[in-house]
């Protein structure tokens, strides 16, 4: 067993690091402030080959693997981890229009997906259903052309803000069997956004509830098979939850080191603060879940590379386990900063507000816990 990075996977992790040191990170609080990340970083980031990470290369895409992809989100996330889980969203959007689309739409759309021309927004979560995604109302009819798109979808990461959406939608029966999935583009006649959702984090990317009324659907976006949808659905997301799970670890890694100088600095009782043994003990225990947590994640990425039948359950734990670690450690980190730690011009409560939604999306952290439970229960 060998749990060392290839030299090649050391390389994309500095490359994405140093990209996000020049290029995110000295952006971040006002790209927050403002709302809304600058349209212009995407084909930077693309430039790298970030804009089609799972892609094949025969489709233009860099054709990584999970793991190094975990390894591009934590070294970007170091900057600014809502930036970090908005490509991320794309990449997992990507990776199924190439995974499970035809030829023909991988042909039309691909292309201006991995230069980030075009962007993609994931649309699943409704506002009657979002645990229970496969209770989905959004409906597809058929008509001579392809289908009549009508539904709300709620909670949408680069609603309003993307260039065309993979939205699921039901075409036949109830349950996750009568899902399909359809791309929709933005300007089509129908197509309209709820109001900016005001957040506790995540303030960089806009989420807004993305609605549809009779939209007019080529039959060529049908992504893959017909009733197949629900499937791509879970398949792209045991890919998220693995990004996701990238975004918290980079990020407290980034508060953790923040943290070690900063106390390196701050003196009380006549000494500086890392003196205190307390103290020392808990960046200690910040170090040590840290570390297990990268561990848990490359075992579960290397599961999903290598086609485990257990990957969903191993993506499942990673998530849970990762994104709980993260959001722990970053506060901890804030408290070790005492009152500056409040302040925004430290970056660490800014991590604070940005990590607490990763345990609530890609499935919440509860559903998580089903996953794993089912998994054990059926052995
Ligand atoms: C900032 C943000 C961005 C998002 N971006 C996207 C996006 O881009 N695309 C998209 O499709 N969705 C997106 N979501 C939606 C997100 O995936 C859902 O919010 C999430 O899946 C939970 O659904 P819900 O909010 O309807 O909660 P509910 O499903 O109503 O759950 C409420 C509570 O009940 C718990 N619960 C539910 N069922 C069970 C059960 N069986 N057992 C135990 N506990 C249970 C949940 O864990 C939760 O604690 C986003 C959400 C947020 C906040």
């Amino acid at each position: 067993m060998d749990f060392a990075l290839t030299q090649e996977q050391e390389a994309i992790f500095d490359m994405a690091k140093a990209f996000g040191e020049s290029e995110i990170a000295p952006n971040a609080q006002a790209w927050e402030k403002a709302g809304e990340i600058p349209k212009d970083l995407w084909p930077k980031l693309a430039e790298l080959g970030f804009g089609g990470l799972f892609v094949s290369e025969d489709a233009g895409g860099a054709g990584l693997s999970r793991l190094d992809g975990t390894l591009i989100f934590e070294a970007l996330s170091m900057a600014c981890p809502s930036v970090s889980a908005l490509l991320s969203i794309h990449n997992m959007c990507a990776a199924m229009i190439d995974k499970f689309g035809s030829d023909a739409l991988k042909a039309q759309m691909l292309p201006d997906v991995v230069t980030m021309n075009t962007f993609l927004a994931y649309c699943l979560t409704e506002p009657g259903s979002g645990s229970d995604a496969a209770a989905l109302k959004t409906k597809a009819v058929r008509t001579d052309t392809g289908y009549a798109l009508t539904g709300t979808k709620a909670f949408i990461s680069a609603g309003g803000y993307a260039d065309a959406y993979i939205v699921m939608c039901r075409t036949g029966v109830d349950g996750p069997k009568g899902v399909s999935t359809l791309i929709v583009k933005d300007g089509t006649d129908g197509l309209t956004f709820g109001g900016l959702e005001d957040k506790m984090g995540w303030r960089s990317q806009p989420t807004r509830q993305v609605q549809m009324d009779n939209c007019e659907i080529p039959a060529g976006n049908l992504v893959g098979d017909e009733g197949k949808g629900f499937s791509y659905a879970m398949a792209g997301l045991d890919g998220g939850r693995l990004n996701i799970s990238a975004c918290s670890l980079g990020a407290a890694q980034a508060a953790l080191d923040k943290t070690i100088a900063y106390m390196g600095e701050r003196k009380a009782f006549g000494k500086t603060i890392d003196q205190f043994q307390a103290l020392q003990f808990r960046l200690a225990d910040m170090e040590i879940e840290l570390q297990a947590a990268r561990v848990v994640l490359r075992q579960a990425a290397w599961k999903l590379d290598t086609g485990a039948p257990d990957a969903t359950h191993y993506c499942a734990m990673a998530k849970k386990f990762v994104t709980e670690a993260g959001s722990k450690i970053v506060n901890d980190c804030l408290q070790l900063h005492g009152g500056y730690g409040y302040l925004a011009d430290y970056g660490i409560e800014k991590l604070v507000r940005d990590l607490r939604v990763h345990e609530i999306l890609e499935g919440t952290n509860e559903v998580m816990r089903l996953i794993v439970s089912r998994g054990l229960l059926a052995k």
